[in-house]
């Protein structure tokens, strides 16, 4: 009888993604959704923090308790706990993400290893997800150069490499042929593709554009050094998606030198300014309660982020990840204070989007991407969201809309 085989993903979409290309990889042995019939559980980690790991630990007890099952570990927790759960005989098998397509080979070895594989591994798969029938997102590169003190990816990852530009543009004539008219690249780090083929992001952009069909392009995330003369003049494009989301972690000056980063700013502030004359919608990442940051700091950023305009936010308050150089960095913040802090932002960046809402008077082009509760769900060109009340069938279209209520969480029309 084959032996059934349980994934368990922790973590982000690219763990989820490596899962996915595991599953379809393997021939050799059945996939079971329920973990209590397995004969074996790969668990694909993370490890993004201390938290993660605990969480990977965790579970691992868990089924040493409930089960006979063989364990193996793959991702990002493969290159930091791999070796030592393996000499704990915790786990069977260790074996990096870059291994996920010979899962079967992995599967059947028979003595205990540790394969951590190859940090400059590049997929040949490139299509990592898709939204309804007109979304894809596209990986474009994969792993990190910038080394910000907090962050244990670019040491889990890799450094940045760039996909095939053939690959890619290959893939999205196909996708555009059977009717996806929105692409967002994504990877660790975007900005910085092409920066090891001699080749840049607006290059790629611009011929991603040329090709039929494709309508609209975003950017998953950029940092703001990225945003070079040559991706300026890509501003005013009909296809590009007008928002930006750039990632500042943080708007005291202080506190971007301590946590490593290559933004400052002062020129962030200019770069933002510029962007919203453009009519651009801006979203950020932002971190609060890094080591370090105090009262005075905060209330520094807080007046900073004010000044910005600023209109989506993704913000995470800090979480320690061992090894890192933040890890050591004293005074600590309270999580209780981060994340009141976290709630004070949120709060100014959800008037601000409010506000932005309320002073636009362009005609919304919508792709309407679900239906829930009675009303179809989609983003504007600026990725703001709207309901819509509609007796058609919607659901994938793409529809102009000029008639608009502004609500508070997000507009709203009949159509
Ligand atoms: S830019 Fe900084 S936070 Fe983002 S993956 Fe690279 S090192 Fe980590």
């Amino acid at each position: 009888m084959r032996k059934k085989v349980y994934f368990k993903t922790f973590g982000c979409r690219t763990n989820l993604y490596d899962s996915q290309v595991m599953m379809s990889s393997l021939q050799e042995y059945d996939i079971t959704q329920d973990e209590s019939e397995a004969d074996v559980v790969v668990i694909n980690s993370c490890t993004v923090t201390n938290g993660a790991d605990t969480h990977v630990r965790s579970y691992i007890s868990g089924l040493e308790k409930s089960s006979d099952a063989k364990i193996f570990l793959t991702g990002c927790g493969a290159h930091t706990k791999g070796e030592k759960l393996l000499s704990e005989k915790r786990v069977h098998g260790v074996f990096g993400q870059s291994e996920k397509q010979k899962i079967d080979f992995m599967l059947s070895k028979e003595q205990p290893f540790y394969d951590p594989g190859d940090l400059n591994h590049i997929d040949d798969v490139i299509v990592d997800d898709f939204i309804g029938k007109s979304r894809a997102f596209i990986k474009i590169q994969e792993g990190c150069n910038f080394r910000c003190s907090y962050c244990i990816i670019p040491f889990v990852r890799g450094d940045a490499r760039s996909m095939d530009e053939g690959k890619i543009l290959e893939q999205i004539s196909r996708l555009a042929l059977n009717g996806f008219g929105e692409f967002i690249l994504t990877g660790t780090n975007v900005g910085s593709y092409g920066q090891d083929s001699k080749t840049s992001l607006a290059k790629l952009m611009k011929k991603i554009s040329q090709i039929r069909g494709v309508r609209r392009i975003r950017v998953g995330s950029i940092e703001p050094i990225q945003i070079s003369d040559e991706f300026k003049e890509i501003l005013d494009e009909p296809w590009l998606e007008k928002h930006l989301h750039i990632a500042l972690q943080h708007t005291s000056p202080t506190m971007l030198k301590l946590m490593n980063r290559r933004n400052v700013y002062r020129q962030d502030r200019e770069l933002f300014e510029f962007l919203s004359e453009k009519g651009y919608a801006i979203g950020t990442d932002f971190i609060t309660g890094h080591p370090g940051e105090s009262e005075a700091l905060w209330a520094e950023a807080m007046v900073n982020a004010a000044a910005l305009p600023l209109t989506h936010l993704h913000a995470f308050t800090y979480s320690k990840r061992d090894t890192t150089p933040s890890a050591l960095m004293k005074p600590e913040v309270s999580g209780t204070l981060a994340k009141e802090r976290l709630h004070e932002l949120e709060a100014l960046i959800k008037e601000k989007n409010y506000a932005f809402r309320k002073n636009s008077s362009k005609e919304l082009d919508v792709l309407i991407e679900s239906f829930k509760d009675g009303y179809y769900h989609g983003f504007d060109q600026n990725f703001n969201k709207i309901l819509v009340e509609s007796s058609e069938d919607l659901l994938g279209n793409w529809i102009n809309i000029n008639a608009y209520e502004v609500r508070e969480e997000f507009n709203y029309a009949k159509f």
